[in-house]
């Protein structure tokens, strides 16, 4: 989620912008700790998943993964087949032994059983960003509007991400 998004779904669900900005800042800042026991098992999920997607609609969208501390938000699609992930916000650091992760989407669709905000190890949860920047990636799916929503949905069922899938 970009800050921009991040301050709209924040706005959305009632808060003022003074407020947004605060949690955005507070979220930003909120990456603590060293990584180095998932990096590998990181990135080869995410290469797995945007392969399999790849496979799955025949497209050629390469994942770029930043590692950087103040990389806190993520994007898919914008100038053609690539997604860029902010890995230290959706993969554990050393030390956190958090059995559930979770994956936020926003308020509008985050109940949907099929594109809603995720509960599960971070695997899955790292796959479900993958899913979601992936979708960003169709001509016609930039906007969380309802293609998007339909790939985004195939994508997670694709991942295996959902409980009926
Ligand atoms: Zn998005």
């Amino acid at each position: 989620m970009t800050k921009d998004e991040f301050i709209f779904k924040s706005i959305k669900d009632g808060k003022g912008y003074a407020e947004s900005l605060a949690l955005w800042n507070q979220g930003h800042n909120s990456i603590r700790g060293e990584w180095t026991i998932n990096i590998a098992e990181s990135e080869q999920l995410v290469l797995e998943s945007v392969e399999a997607l790849n496979e799955y609609w025949g497209m050629k969208v390469r994942p770029l993964m930043s590692w950087g501390r103040s990389r806190t938000s993520s994007w898919g699609g914008y100038g053609g087949g690539k997604i860029s992930l902010a890995m230290k916000r959706h993969v554990p650091a050393d030390g956190d032994t958090r059995d559930v992760h979770l994956f936020s989407e926003y308020s509008s669709f985050a109940k949907s059983p099929t594109i809603g905000t995720f509960n599960g190890s971070w695997q899955d949860c790292l796959a479900c960003l993958v899913a979601h920047e992936h979708a960003h990636c169709h001509e016609n799916a930039v906007n969380h509007e309802d293609s998007w929503r339909d790939v985004y949905r195939w994508n997670r069922v694709t991942l295996k991400l959902n409980p009926s899938s």
